[in-house]
């Protein structure tokens, strides 16, 4: 990107071609249309029996925590609109539990699709990453994969286990041009989120320094930054949009 560009040409994601996953949800949804506001041609990926959100010229439908169905997506997606130069990974899912209470499966389901699925995405996008001279990954972490939560232990652990991810791919795929960044949200009132316990929710937005929880637009505007090439001198960086519910 030259020195003499406007902010307005760093923003913009025209000819991008980024997939999101987990495009159906509360913030997966909110990237989209963000993206895609600003040029890229969107692929959305998410469970079977999801539907397409707005903005997305494609949504394909796959269970990512699967290696084969990962890499299958990432061929379609090339087929179809282009090599993608962009990935937001939003699909994630909890299944809370004490951990002496917490099976062996609900243990395992969240790491594979909340983790699982971002190494694999990162390992079948790496080769067409590496063809491109910007390329950008976000990682949907969480605050709780950096402080722990109650009851969160499988959860918590997968969205730490994104973080050292997100580290080591930007690591070994700077050289290439690519970036590699994490945002962790504190509570986003989102499907995720909205049958939790009423004490649950103020708690969290006592927390916060600004006095509310985050919409997932406040999320997907993190995502479209760390997308643009206003960022793009950020790489192995966790960012968190949590209205300052953790200040360390
Ligand atoms: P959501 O439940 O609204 O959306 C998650 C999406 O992931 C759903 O559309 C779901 O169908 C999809 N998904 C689940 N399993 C999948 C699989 N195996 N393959 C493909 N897609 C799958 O949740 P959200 O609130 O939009 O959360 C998005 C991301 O942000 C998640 O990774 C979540 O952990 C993270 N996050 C959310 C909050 C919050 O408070 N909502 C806070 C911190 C982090």
């Amino acid at each position: 990107m030259k020195e003499s560009s406007t902010a307005t040409d760093r923003l913009s994601l025209h000819g991008r071609c980024a997939i999101v996953t987990g495009g159906s949800g509360g913030i997966g949804r909110a990237v989209v249309q963000n993206l895609a506001e600003a040029g890229a041609k969107v692929c959305s990926v998410d469970l079977p029996s999801t539907k397409s959100p707005q903005g997305a010229l494609i949504h394909l439908t796959a269970d990512l925590s699967q290696e084969p169905s990962v890499e299958a997506i990432v061929q379609e997606v090339g087929e179809a609109l282009g090599h993608p130069s962009l990935l937001v990974h939003c699909a994630g899912i909890t299944r809370d539990g004490v951990l002496w209470k917490l099976s062996a499966e609900d243990w395992s389901e969240v790491l594979r699709v909340n983790l699982d699925a971002a190494f694999f995405l990162l390992k079948h996008l790496t080769p067409t990453f590496r063809q491109q001279s910007r390329s950008s990954a976000v990682l949907l972490s969480s605050i709780n994969g950096e402080r722990g939560k109650f009851g969160q232990s499988n959860y918590a652990a997968s969205k730490a286990g994104l973080i050292g991810l997100a580290k080591t791919a930007a690591r070994e795929l700077g050289g290439f041009g690519t970036r590699v960044n994490v945002i962790a949200p504190g509570m986003v009132r989102t499907q995720m989120t909205k049958n939790l316990p009423l004490e649950i929710q103020e708690r969290a937005t006592e927390e916060t320094v600004l006095g509310r929880i985050a919409s997932p637009l406040d999320i997907a505007d993190a995502a479209l930054f760390l997308c643009s090439d206003l960022s793009a001198q950020i790489t192995g960086q966790v960012l968190r949009v949590d209205g300052g519910q953790l200040i360390t």
